[in-house]
C-alpha cells in the first residue's frame, strides 16, 4: 500500500492551489519533513484543514511533486491515468491523422493533467520520460493505462530522476517489439533517423516542428544559413530542403558530425554540398568575424546551460552577448532566429535580451514572428513556466 500523507499549505499559497496551480513547491508546505518515500499519495489542505488537491510525492526541480486532481474522491489509479491519456490523445487527433508527421508528443505532463512524465510517439513506438522516482513508482499502472488506451509496437523509457532532470544511463527498452535502429520517422514530410535506445536524446527535439517548417517554407530559399548548436542538424536539413544555397552547421559534440550527415542522407542530400563543423560556437563566431564571413540567416538554439573547456554559457545571463555575435555576421536585411528553452525567464525578458544586443551593436531590427511550444506540448495557464520555448525571427535592418 502506498503511504498517504496530508501536507499543510501556508496561507499565503493556498489561493494559487485553489486556482489550479499543479506543482507542490517546497516553500509552500509547512510539514515537508513528513514526506518519506517518493510515490506516496499526497493530500494538500490549507491551514484550516480545507481540502485543496491530491497528488503524489516525487522530488523534481523546486517541487515535492504534483497535484493531479482537485476532486477529493478521485484516485491516481489505472482508470484515472487511462482517462487522462485518452483526453490527451483526443487533443492530438489532427497530428495522429497527419501522414506527413509520424512523431509528436502524446502526453505532456502537467499540461495533460499529471506532472512528472511525458510520452512521445515515434512511428508506432512510445518513449516515456520519467522525471522523478515518485512518478516512476506508478510505472506498472501507467503501462496498463497506456496499453488500454494506445495502439503501439513497443515502449522505451528515459529515467530523468536526478533532481536536476539529468538522465540515468540504463537500458531503455521496456516492452513490446524493439524498434529498428535507426527508426525512420517523418516530420512535415522530412525524414529523421532516430535511435530510441541510445542515451538521453533520440536525435530530434520535437518541440521545434513548426519553427523548422517555417524556416523551410518561408525563409530558406536561396539563402546562406548558419545553424549554431546544431546537434543533429535538423534546422540545416529543413533549410537545405527549402532551397538554401548552403547550410553550415556548428556543434562541438563529435557525434554531431555523423548524425548530421545521416539526417542529410536520409533526405537525399549529399552532405558534401553542405558544411558541418565540429567546433565550439563562440570560437566559430570569432573566426567568422575575423574572416568577415556573412550569412543571410543565423540560427541559434543553445542549451540553457553549457560548459565547454573554455566557455560557460548561461542563457539567462549570456543571451545578449550571443545575439551580438550573431548580428556581427548576419547580412543587412538578413534573419536571426533566436531560440531558447530556458524556463527561468519569459518571452518579454527574452525580447529584452535581443533588444539590448541590437542597442549595443547600434543596428535597427524588426521582429517578424514568434513561436512558443506547439499544441502537442500542451500547457496550462496556471503553470506558465511549463511553456519554456521561446523562438523569435528577427530581421537585421541598417
Ligand atoms: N538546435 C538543435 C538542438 C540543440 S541541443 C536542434 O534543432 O536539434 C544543444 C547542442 O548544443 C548540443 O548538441 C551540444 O553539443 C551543443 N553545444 C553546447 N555548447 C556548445 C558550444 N559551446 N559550442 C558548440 N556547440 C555546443
Amino acid at each position: 500500500m502506498r503511504q498517504e500523507i496530508t501536507l499543510r499549505v501556508k496561507n499565503k499559497y493556498s489561493k494559487q492551489y485553489k486556482n489550479g496551480y499543479p506543482l507542490i513547491v517546497k516553500e509552500a508546505i509547512i510539514n515537508g519533513k513528513d514526506l518519506k518515500e517518493e510515490g506516496a499519495l499526497v493530500k494538500l489542505v490549507d491551514e484550516k484543514n480545507q481540502f485543496l488537491g491530491k497528488g503524489y510525492y516525487g522530488n523534481q526541480n523546486k517541487g515535492y511533486g504534483w497535484i493531479v486532481t482537485q476532486k477529493e474522491k478521485e484516485d491516481m489509479d489505472v482508470p484515472f491515468l487511462k482517462n487522462k491519456i485518452q483526453k490527451a490523445m483526443e487533443k492530438r487527433t489532427s497530428l495522429m491523422k497527419d501522414n506527413d508527421t509520424t512523431a509528436y508528443r502524446l502526453f505532456n505532463g502537467e499540461g495533460d493533467g499529471i506532472g512528472g512524465f511525458t510520452i512521445e510517439y515515434f512511428e508506432g513506438y512510445l518513449v516515456i520520460n520519467w522525471y522523478s522516482k515518485g512518478i516512476y513508482s506508478f510505472k506498472e499502472e501507467v503501462l496498463v493505462a497506456i496499453s488500454e488506451a494506445i495502439d503501439y509496437k513497443g515502449i522505451y523509457e528515459k529515467k530523468r530522476f536526478n533532481t536536476d532532470g539529468t538522465y540515468v544511463d540504463d537500458n531503455d527498452f521496456v516492452t513490446g517489439e524493439q524498434a529498428p535502429a535507426p527508426l525512420l520517422i517523418k516530420e512535415n514530410g522530412v525524414k529523421f533517423a532516430v535511435y530510441l535506445n541510445d542515451g538521453a536524446m533520440v536525435g530530434i527535439f520535437l518541440d521545434q516542428r513548426e519553427v523548422r517548417k517555417t524556416i523551410r517554407d518561408k525563409y530558406a530559399k536561396g539563402k546562406t544559413v548558419l545553424n549554431t548548436f546544431s546537434y543533429t542538424g535538423a534546422f540545416s536539413v529543413y533549410a537545405a530542403l527549402g532551397g538554401a544555397s548552403k547550410t553550415t552547421s556548428v556543434d562541438l559534440a563529435n557525434r554531431s558530425l555523423p548524425k548530421t550527415i545521416e539526417q542529410f542522407n536520409v533526405n537525399g542530400i549529399n552532405e558534401l554540398t553542405q558544411s558541418i563543423l565540429v567546433e565550439e560556437v563562440f570560437h566559430y563566431f570569432k573566426y567568422a568575424k575575423k574572416k568577415n564571413l556573412k550569412f543571410d540567416m543565423v540560427i541559434m538554439d543553445p542549451p540553457s546551460f553549457a560548459r565547454s573547456k573554455k566557455v560557460t554559457f548561461r542563457a539567462s545571463k549570456d543571451y545578449t552577448s550571443l545575439v551580438n555575435d550573431a548580428i556581427a555576421i548576419t547580412e543587412k536585411n538578413g534573419i536571426i532566429v533566436a531560440s531558447t528553452n530556458c524556463s527561468t525567464f519569459g518571452m518579454d525578458k527574452f525580447k529584452g535580451f535581443i533588444d539590448q544586443a541590437f542597442k549595443e551593436s547600434k543596428h535597427k531590427y524588426k521582429i517578424l514572428e514568434e513561436f512558443t511550444l506547439p499544441s502537442d506540448f500542451a500547457t496550462i495557464p496556471q503553470f506558465k513556466e511549463g511553456n519554456y520555448l521561446k523562438v523569435v525571427f528577427i530581421q537585421k535592418l541598417g
